[in-house]
């Protein structure tokens, strides 16, 4: 195991953020024949239906590969939900970081829910910690709480709605349409994208994605001149500046949908480069590059790879398949209130005809799925 650490952004209950320190255990790679037997392993095994494996877009391509290959998907935060949730399988092994667990659990509270490392976490989870989070919505109980997905399920249980990408705008309109002001919470950049488009009175919780927050304007741009035909495609947790220049705003699911679809050559990304296996597997013929960070003399973080999205393994996989590692547990009363919040979006949703499927753009011109 490698292990890293990293700075990132928290906020107390008194609405004062400070700089706090994470770490990530990252797995050593393994030699072609191991990592060659594990698959083969590993795609038996899962095909056999004793779990199936959902893994996100920003996991290791092995991983994914292995999800595909065993019957399992790989998707954004809310579809691995969702897929669980719908699967007949009745444990399900997600790849990705904690919340996503989490989420998995809420929507599937009878089936075993494992993670290849429960401590693989998210910037935007650690930097809204519950307990804070409570005190401060208790100050302003002027506000409806709309949180992120990328929340723990204690901090879910708090708000009124959760959203995601392919829904925050609607739902944020028909709040502020009611006369209600928003307390949001937890990705600064993403909230305040929402208020600029939408114009809601938002108070913003001041987290950041330590991927996504990396992501630079001015260098953008001056790739933007080297590369004057290629679109650019821009995860609204990034700065504004870098948002500026995007052709396309969207989530994962909706940046793999523009390179697909998208009649360009050439694409500049700014998002976690995990994402990058699954455009060059459905978009062989397009050249990719990867949006310029803060550079080589910054710290590992401006790699453009989550460190909590890389302590997936398939190391990890077997030890939930040999072991039960990883399982996810939640108090009863917590996950029967985090649901209410996610239930409340789904309710929305249906009714509005969004759906979290990259098809949903077209309801939400510039932001697809979660
Ligand atoms: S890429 Fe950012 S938002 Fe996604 S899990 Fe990692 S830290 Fe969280």
């Amino acid at each position: 195991m490698t292990r890293v650490s990293f700075d990132y952004l928290r906020q107390r209950a008194e609405g004062a953020s400070c700089v706090a320190q994470a770490w990530a255990e990252l797995p050593e790679p393994l030699a072609p024949a191991r990592r060659q037997a594990l698959l083969d392993q590993l795609t038996r095994r899962l095909k056999s239906g004793e779990a199936v494996l959902i893994a996100h877009y920003y996991t290791d391509g092995d991983l994914q590969d292995l999800a595909l290959a065993s019957g399992g998907c790989v998707s954004d935060s809310l579809e691995m939900a969702r897929f669980g949730r719908d699967h007949p399988a009745q444990t399900l092994i997600v790849a990705g970081v904690r919340f996503m667990g989490e989420t998995a659990k809420i929507l599937s509270p009878g089936k075993r829910v494992l993670m290849p490392d429960l401590d693989a976490t998210c910037s935007l989870d650690l930097g809204c910690p519950a307990e804070d989070f409570a005190r401060f919505c208790d100050e302003h109980p002027d506000r409806q709480v709309v949180v992120y997905a990328n929340t723990s399920a204690a901090v879910k249980a708090r708000a009124d709605w959760m959203v995601t990408s392919s829904c925050a705008l609607p739902i944020v309109r028909h709040l502020k349409d009611a006369g209600h002001k928003i307390l949001w919470a937890p990705d600064k950049h993403l909230g305040r994208y929402i208020a600029d488009e939408t114009g809601a009175d938002m108070l913003l919780w001041q987290g950041a994605c330590i991927v996504h927050d990396e992501f630079k304007g001015v260098e953008l741009e001056l790739l933007k001149r080297e590369h004057p035909d290629a679109m650019v495609l821009v995860h609204p947790e990034s700065p504004e500046a870098v948002v500026a220049l995007a052709d396309v705003v969207g989530s994962t699911s909706r940046l793999l949908k523009a390179v697909v679809e998208g009649t360009a050559q050439t694409y500049i990304v700014a998002t976690d480069n995990g994402l990058m296996h699954r455009m060059r597997q459905l978009a062989p013929g397009k050249t990719l590059i990867e949006a310029p960070t803060a550079g080589s003399s910054a710290t590992c973080k401006s790699c453009a790879h989550c460190p909590w999205m890389a302590m997936n393994s398939l190391q990890g996989v077997l030890q939930c398949l040999d072991h039960g590692r990883g399982e996810i547990h939640l108090e009863e009363d917590v996950r029967a209130k985090a649901l209410g919040c996610i239930e409340r979006m789904l309710e929305f949703t249906a009714r509005a005809g969004v759906t979290s499927s990259a098809g949903s753009a077209g309801f939400v011109p510039k932001i697809g799925a979660a």
